[in-house]
């Protein structure tokens, strides 16, 4: 009996073999709304869509895997879907531009539910949904193996508005936005077999990519060169850095850290380097012309969200320095997470 409504179970949990890939396909697309913009949507061989007269296409894509990048015991699907979407609308954040088309492949394993892919398609199409963005295709397949998502988005922008990497000046002040080393700090107790502040919890399961002060500083031409932290300040600065051929002076003491991230400092001090290191918090960091700091300000009044600098763009042979407690400089490494290292 007991064995009997497991294999029960095991089939009714394989969602493709249920409802098809067709069927799997056609559930999805029933919950996409209509979109100006999207001449032909799911269901053809591609999608047709337009862009507004004037702009070019920013395209970027982003692979999730099981046991890589998450672990379906530590987030619900839905969850999962609404990160899944939002790292990958950061990077259309970070060049100042408009989230407009999104295509999500899948390798599914056989143990998924059909209730776990809802749960996921759910938090996925409210996160792009909440970016003015719409989903306009993908591909299903089975897995063998983990859990892959694998998800293109393409944004639109008036060409002399993007903000590449590269254009960081000497003197320029760098600035992030939010606060950093949330989402590492709760991946580091969830690894510990901790539960994690549910602060902590949020900012690391569904982070905020920052679209409208990626737009906003974009339009106003406000900063020189931004990039999201996806791998944490060091790596993510250094890539500024490499790209526009310049050192930074970082002072420690202006990191913005949350409360909650504060409270865990005091308990857990090997965590200090989080801020500095720690990845996936998904905001922005920038760098901007001195002259710009009062229209910087009040942007961050009227989005209400905090913009802090941390710090100023020095020559190349600098290279990448903090100011530390005591007033001193000391060199630091770029490096932060590496798939590789
Ligand atoms: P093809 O064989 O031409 O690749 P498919 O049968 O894979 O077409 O897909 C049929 C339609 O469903 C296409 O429009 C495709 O973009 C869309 N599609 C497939 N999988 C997904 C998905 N996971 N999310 C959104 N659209 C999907
Ligand atoms: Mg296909």
């Amino acid at each position: 009996m007991h064995k009997l409504s497991a294999m029960n179970d095991t089939h009714k949990n394989n969602a493709l073999k249920t409802i098809g890939e067709f069927g799997l396909i056609d559930t999805i697309s029933r919950q996409v709304h209509a979109d100006p913009s999207v001449i032909v949507g799911i269901g053809d061989d591609c999608a047709l869509t337009t862009i507004p007269v004037g702009h070019a296409l920013l395209t970027s894509k982003d692979l999730l895997i099981e046991d890589v990048h998450f672990r379906r015991c530590w987030s619900s699907l839905y969850q999962l879907g609404r990160k899944s979407a939002a790292v990958n609308l950061s990077d259309i954040a970070a060049m100042g531009g408009r989230a407009q088309h999104l295509f999500l492949g899948v390798g599914l394993p056989e143990d998924l539910a059909l209730s776990d892919i809802e749960q996921f398609t759910r938090g996925f199409l409210a996160e792009i949904a909440a970016a003015g963005a719409t989903l306009c295709g993908g591909d299903t397949c089975r897995s063998t193996g983990p859990l892959m998502i694998s998800v293109t988005v393409q944004g639109t922008i008036a060409p002399e508005l993007v903000v590449q990497r590269s254009g960081a000046q000497v003197g320029d002040h760098i600035y992030v936005s939010g606060t950093l080393g949330d989402s590492a700090l709760a991946l580091a107790q969830l690894q510990r077999g901790l539960e994690p502040d549910p602060y902590l919890a949020q900012r690391h399961h569904t982070p905020t990519p920052r679209l409208q002060l990626g737009q906003e500083l974009a339009a106003r031409k406000l900063v020189h060169a931004m990039i999201d932290i996806s791998d944490g300040l060091c790596a993510d600065l250094g890539h500024i850095l490499e790209k526009s051929h310049c050192g930074a002076l970082i002072e420690r003491s202006t990191i913005p850290l949350s409360p909650a991230a504060e409270h865990h400092l005091l308990h857990h001090p090997e965590d200090e380097e989080v801020a500095l290191r720690g990845g996936e918090d998904y905001e922005l960091l920038f760098c901007a012309a001195p002259q710009c700091s009062s229209e910087i300000s009040d942007l961050a009044r009227q989005l209400g969200l905090s913009l802090t600098r941390i710090g100023t763009i020095e020559e190349l042979a600098h290279g990448l320095q903090q100011l530390d407690a005591k007033g001193q400089r000391r060199a630091l490494q770029a490096q932060g997470f590496n798939h590789f290292g």
